[in-house]
């Protein structure tokens, strides 16, 4: 792994954006890297191979907000790829890039670059989805987008996925997944808790009238 120029224009750090579908990540991405532009920063966006929706060289948030991207099949093109002058890198889809994200992104920002990576952190599953939590673990800062369930209307952390494949990288919008909150959210494999006894009991009533937490997500 080539080591990037040193940049000489002061302190790097890594911003992970995280969430669930639908959560606003690419949205909030955009909203940074362009308030970078605007402040005549050098911009590079990176984005994996694997997502075709919208278009082959832009971001493209739900919402139809969009920014000029790279795309890459590995972690380490971001390395290769990268401009001299290059002060901001963005990447979105980190959950579609294998786990030397990581190390790339930790040296971006061992150089002096700031480093803005949105991604899925959980599966359809519910389960962490490599390597966001590692890139979580590393951060200076994260923000945690939250969608609304489409069930009741309360935060929700999870992607519900309404056809019935078990591949765990399916990539699709709206017609594929739909936000739950935990209470909402069924899981997949019907998953009986090891911890709890194999039961899967639910906990005591009380908890479940609880207010959600005051602050919007987007
Ligand atoms: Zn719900």
């Amino acid at each position: 792994m080539q080591t990037p120029p040193d940049r000489t224009t002061g302190h790097g750090w890594i911003e992970v954006i995280a969430g669930s579908m639908f959560s606003g990540k690419s949205e909030e991405l955009i909203r940074r890297l362009r308030r970078a532009q605007i402040a005549r920063l050098k911009v590079q966006v990176f984005k994996p191979e694997i997502d075709t929706r919208y278009s082959r060289q832009e971001v493209v948030s739900h919402s139809d907000q969009r920014i000029e991207s790279e795309r890459i099949t590995r972690a380490t093109e971001i390395l290769e790829r990268l401009h001299a002058d290059t002060q901001v890198v963005g990447i979105d889809e980190a959950q579609f890039l294998d786990s030397d994200l990581v190390e790339v992104c930790e040296r971006l920002a061992n150089n002096g670059t700031r480093v803005i990576v949105a991604g899925l952190d959980q599966d359809y599953r519910g389960q962490p989805f490599d390597p966001v939590p590692q890139l979580l673990a590393k951060a200076e800062y994260i923000t945690k987008t939250r969608a609304i369930c489409v069930r009741c209307g309360h935060p929700a952390l999870r992607s519900q996925r309404t056809t019935g494949s078990t591949e765990r990288v399916v990539v699709g919008a709206r017609e594929t997944y739909e936000p739950r909150c935990r209470a909402c959210y069924d899981d997949p494999e019907g998953e009986p808790s090891a911890l709890f006894g194999g039961t899967g009991s639910t906990p005591a009533a009380g908890a479940g009238n609880a207010e959600p937490e005051p602050d919007s997500g987007a």
